[in-house]
């Protein structure tokens, strides 16, 4: 039995081969940041956003993907390829500007386009319109949905400006037109604990999300998060919590829902914290040997229905 479902193996499926991401950045902002719903982002977001493996957002989005597309056709003899806009709120910005760059992103041996955006910030006409595109040029569109956890309590306290109900409704209306959605999650956020992540797990399997990216807090300079941790008044979760958190949250979460990953990867630069000062691959061989050792798998706790005999 497979330890949990997983990305690589799930692209190779439904392509043929193996396919890799392009990340894309375009000029736009949060909503969280410029006042519309906040000022100052996420407590954890630093002002590069969340992405920082890209090129320019001054260099057009074709140029950036040929750029991209030739580098790793060549490393990796890659023919497969998904234009990925990861940073800032894809979607905050005027129709047109938003219509412009998702066109030139459609193009030859591109199968998928997936936006990182935030669930309170996805009407329905660029949806309408992302359906187009869909249906003109055969390609798939994924919509990546920050939500981190669904403790109400944490999202409000690390100044998400959204809560679950948005996640919910931004959920139930991009399934209506038929796009995967991935749902990117923390699961060692200060203040929640082992029961938030497995919560998580089970609203997102009741929601039928397609896929998940499951981060590990990272904490960087200039931030507000990176304040708190200076003045000791936030601490992490040791390593040992995080394998068991991702574990359990693993058995709750469907086994159907797609994991693209278990843990983050974030710039050593600027950092406060990253990962216990280790590398990701060993987190995931930790995450990996446990389950193995101890028989539990992805899926095995995830919600029932009980009938009386
Ligand atoms: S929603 Fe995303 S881009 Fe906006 S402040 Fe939060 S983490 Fe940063």
């Amino acid at each position: 039995m497979k330890l949990y479902n997983e990305y690589s193996i799930f692209l190779k499926e439904k392509y043929g081969e193996k396919v890799y991401k392009l990340p894309v950045n375009i000029p736009c902002t949060c909503p969280n940041r410029d006042g519309t719903i906040g000022y100052g982002g996420c407590t954890f977001c630093a002002d590069v956003g969340t992405g920082f493996e890209m090129l320019e957002n001054t260099i057009s989005v074709k140029e950036q993907i040929e750029k991209n597309m030739q580098y790793i056709s060549k490393k990796y003899k890659a023919k497969k390829f998904i234009a990925y806009f990861q940073n800032y709120t894809n979607t905050y910005l005027r129709l047109e500007e938003f219509k412009k760059y998702i066109n030139e992103a459609v193009g030859k041996n591109i199968v998928e386009i997936s936006i990182s955006t935030r669930p309170d910030c996805i009407g329905s006409e660029y949806l309408e319109f992302l359906k187009e595109v869909k249906d003109l040029h055969d390609v798939n569109i994924s919509i990546e949905l920050g939500l981190q956890t669904a403790n109400y309590h944490t999202l409000i306290s690390i100044n998400r400006g959204h809560t679950l109900a948005e996640f919910i409704d931004a959920v139930m209306r991009i399934k209506k037109y038929g796009f995967e959605v991935c749902t990117h999650v923390i699961l060692n956020l200060p203040g929640d604990d082992i029961i938030d992540a497995k919560e998580t797990a089970k609203i997102l399997s009741v929601l039928k999300v397609d896929q998940v990216k499951i981060h590990s807090l990272y904490i960087m300079e200039n931030t507000k998060m990176g304040i708190l941790y200076k003045n000791k008044e936030i601490t992490v979760i040791d390593e040992e919590e995080y394998v068991e958190r991702v574990i359990v949250f693993l058995e709750h979460l469907d086994k159907n829902i797609v994991v693209q990953r278990l843990v983050g990867r974030a710039p050593e630069k600027n950092s406060l914290f990253v990962n216990w000062g280790m590398s990701w691959w060993k987190i995931k061989d930790d995450i990996l040997e446990k389950m193995e050792n101890e028989g539990r798998h992805q899926g095995s706790k995830s919600i029932k229905n009980y009938t009386a005999s």
